[in-house]
């Protein structure tokens, strides 16, 4: 057995740590019997060397400092996801912005930052097979498949053509799947190579059927590999699962593959979203979402179109995103005309909402000075102790709901002696933090 470290390759230790993820407890006995563990887990160097990953008190060593870098390039790789799933439509683009930060008042700025916000996902079926007790997205059973047939290729080739010229190069980071399982697409390959000749990159897959047939698997990765794909996923149910993935591709393999064990003794919690709401099976991680787009769901099969994004998953969004638009087409020239009519409609700054009042899951609080809008996790706070009556009355128009900026602007201008600018001002900067509801206009209709 190995003490020193220099020949040790990341995917070993990954390979271990995945093992302590899909068994709680499994850190625990690393630390406690780490030689006896090591043999168990098939591993021929000193899984001690872990410590420092598994206790904090540890002193660092080469190993885990490797490990730790190797996890903070993945991390700033999904940084420059959502940077460059920044689309080049003015009003989208603003949209997706103010989403951002909304998400951070709605769920915690900490959960938000592993959220990419992918400009779209593409639905290659209908349903799902795998049906988890927990899916996050309430994916119904599988009904139907998008094959690629002559005319089914025509119209995802001018279709991905049509939504790029929207939003430009931001299409790259795409993906073809969201209530499907890829793999349960004979074609999927087939459709995601489209996408890379069109955008350039190849789509990143998360699949829970990766040992459905584990050569058809094993060619994807090797695809993804091919085209540099950085990260591609295997959700994983049952403790066997894991096991069997482990058993059945090498740990070098799956070198960019995360797994993620969604199986009951796995350390991971489930979001209380979709349909694992008013599910008492596990403890879950609670008011959360599993959605990471906020852009365009499309699902090929029903030539349906929804703009969403992601929040905390309540009543009213069970599968924890909202849905701003939905529609219909036929080709790929309705979609165009059908998108750019809602991004174009998208509001650019607080005058053009219909009445100013706070984005429905987050509440308006007086504090000390002032006001704050936002959640127990995260809030915007308008405060100043020279202005503390001014702002407690914009605080109070503005949970009344019932007034358009400027009428709010004006009559403090009335009440307080505030010039109109100011106040617009200060409605614009909430508005652009994502605290003002802008599903206003679309509830009044
Ligand atoms: S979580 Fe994924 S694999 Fe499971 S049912 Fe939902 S879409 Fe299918």
């Amino acid at each position: 057995m190995t003490d020193t470290t220099i020949e040790i390759p990341l995917w070993e230790v990954k390979r271990v740590l995945e093992r302590h993820a899909a068994q709680e407890g499994m850190g625990l006995q690393i630390l406690e019997r780490p030689q006896e563990t090591a043999q168990e887990l098939g591993v021929n160097w000193s899984l001690d060397l872990l410590r420092p990953l598994l206790d904090t008190s540890a002193p660092a060593n080469e190993l885990c400092a490797r490990y730790r870098e190797h996890i903070k390039e993945q991390n700033a790789w999904r940084d420059r996801i959502r940077q460059e799933g920044s689309p080049s439509h003015p009003r989208y683009r603003a949209w997706r912005e103010r989403q951002i930060r909304r998400t951070n008042l709605e769920i915690g700025a900490a959960r938000n930052e592993s959220i990419i916000h992918a400009p779209a996902a593409y639905e290659l079926a209908v349903g799902c097979s795998v049906g988890c007790w927990f899916c996050g997205i309430s994916a119904g059973k599988l009904s139907r498949l998008f094959e690629y047939t002559a005319d089914n290729a025509a119209l995802w080739n001018d279709l991905l053509r049509a939504h790029e010229e929207l939003i430009g190069p931001a299409l790259r980071w795409a993906f073809c799947y969201w209530g499907t399982d890829p793999l349960d697409n004979p074609d999927y390959e087939k459709f995601c190579l489209d996408l890379w000749r069109i955008t350039g990159v190849f789509p990143q897959t998360t699949t829970a059927l990766a040992l459905k047939n584990p050569a058809r698997t094993r060619q994807l990765l090797d695809i993804s590999e091919q085209h540099d794909v950085l990260c591609n996923r295997f959700s994983l149910l049952t403790l066997r699962q894991v096991l069997g993935v482990h058993q059945e591709f090498t740990p070098e393999e799956l070198r960019r593959t995360e797994l993620i064990p969604q199986n009951k003794e796995s350390i991971l919690r489930k979001a209380e979203a979709g349909k694992a709401r008013d599910k008492d099976r596990e403890p879950l991680v609670s008011s959360s979402t599993i959605a990471c787009v906020t852009g365009l769901l499309v699902n090929m099969c029903e030539r349906t179109v929804r703009l969403v994004t992601p929040c905390k998953s309540d009543e009213r969004w069970r599968d924890g995103f909202q849905v701003r638009y939905r529609g219909q087409f036929d080709t790929a020239a309705d979609f165009l005309a059908l998108v750019r009519g809602w991004f174009d409609s998208l509001p650019l700054g607080v005058e053009d909402l219909p009445l100013v009042r706070p984005e429905r899951a987050l509440s308006l609080k007086e504090a000390e000075t002032g006001f704050a809008i936002g959640s127990e996790l995260h809030q915007v706070r308008l405060q100043d102790p020279n202005h503390s009556a001014y702002l407690r009355e914009l605080g109070e128009l503005i949970g009344e709901g019932r007034h358009q900026a400027s009428t709010i602007a004006t009559l403090l201008s009335y009440t307080r002696l505030v010039p109109p600018a100011k106040t617009m001002e200060l409605l614009e900067s909430l508005f652009s933090q994502g605290a003002l509801d802008e599903e206003a206009e679309l509830w009044d209709r």
